[in-house]
């Protein structure tokens, strides 16, 4: 199939996203060419269109936005073994070096040269047609559809996390943030495990759409004391949490996730507040509370393909919107809504 025209989603500057012609790209020995499919809106790329920078990163040059994507393989470079034209496939999309001390040692996601979709100075994938490394393509079984393999992005934020936060059974989890992500995170803890999640956030609606996806508990914390929802969890779980994941990024949160944890238990610490956070140490560390940071995930797509493709997770509830890849500029206004009550909102490229 000859590829001639192809179009992307640039975000220029702040809240200066526009669809603009760019060229089909060449394909090395190792890479496939995707016909791009679903792919979803996530937080971070809200935080480039509006902030012009997300944790550490900025952006300094016009960037194509978008990096939970999957599409449908229309070309396959010389040297590809395991795609064909026609597979459909999720996007892993960091590419690291494969050279350095952490590739080595099997922590690509720490690669100090990985190029990751949509994180400057690397353009992302929303956009006609898009080419990755062959070996971060996943390719999806006929009955795991392209909206699913988009998803397996968040998912594998949230496979890493319960793994860095060692999740595993009869463990009480506590969430702090309900967004997609914690919502991910919920489902993610039950498979690996979990009897009993506790969810906080400030939005009522969320803790509903929470309760429906299988949270035991939820606590609306806006206003509240932390240390009387630490109690409130510790009687409604019967026993403090001896894992919390905080993905609110607020300091507030963070100081009820250590004083909630359990003595001798791991808080993963997801949320990125924006400057210097204030921590209770002190109760960190008389407790033996470990505080793990987390970035991105290392070897989790196979994992989140297996938990779709065997029904064990079901991502497609948390989908509340879809757009055409021309509807791209709706499709974020609608993410950022509040009336709109969004989760996780899909483009398609193939529209
Ligand atoms: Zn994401
Ligand atoms: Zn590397």
């Amino acid at each position: 199939m000859a590829v001639e025209h192809n179009e992307a989603v640039v975000l220029r500057a702040i809240k200066d996203l526009v669809i603009e012609p760019i060229p089909v790209p060449d394909l090395k020995d190792n890479e496939v060419l995707l016909q791009m499919g679903s792919v979803g809106i996530c937080g971070s790329d809200i935080m480039y269109w509006q902030r012009g920078g997300n944790s550490r990163f900025r952006l300094e040059a016009p960037m194509i936005i978008g990096h939970e994507g999957s599409g449908t393989v229309v070309k396959v470079g010389s040297k590809v073994k395991t795609l064909k034209i026609g597979d459909r496939v999720a996007i892993e999309p960091g590419t690291p070096c494969r050279r350095c001390h952490q590739c080595k040692q099997g922590a690509y996601n720490l690669c100090p040269d990985i190029t990751f979709c949509a994180t400057p100075p690397d353009h992302g994938n929303i956009c006609r047609y898009y080419k990755h490394a062959e070996d971060f393509c996943f390719k999806l079984p006929d009955h795991v559809t392209l909206d699913e393999g988009a998803l397996m992005e968040p998912l594998s934020v949230a496979i890493y996390a319960c793994r860095r936060g060692e999740v595993t059974l009869g463990s009480k989890l506590l969430i702090c943030g309900a967004g997609p992500v914690g919502m991910l995170y919920m489902m993610a803890g039950k498979v690996a495990g979990a009897s009993q999640v506790l969810i906080t956030d400030i939005d009522d609606n969320r803790l509903e759409m929470a309760k429906s996806c299988g949270a035991n508990h939820t606590i609306n914390v806006n206003g509240r004391d932390k240390l009387e929802v630490a109690s409130e969890i510790e009687a409604l779980m019967g026993g403090q949490p001896e894992v919390t994941i905080e993905c609110s990024s607020v300091d507030y949160s963070y100081d009820l996730a250590i004083n909630a944890t359990r003595q001798g238990g791991c808080l993963v610490a997801v949320g990125r507040p924006s400057g210097r956070t204030l921590l209770p140490l002190d109760v960190a560390l008389r407790k033996q509370v470990d505080i793990k940071g987390i970035f991105r995930y290392v070897n989790c797509y196979p994992a989140a393909l297996e938990m779709l493709s065997t029904g064990k997770i079901n991502v497609k509830s948390l989908i509340t919107h879809h757009f055409t890849f021309n509807e791209t500029l709706r499709a974020f206004e609608t993410a950022i809504s509040r009336d709109a009550k969004a989760v996780k909102v899909i483009i398609h490229c193939d529209q």
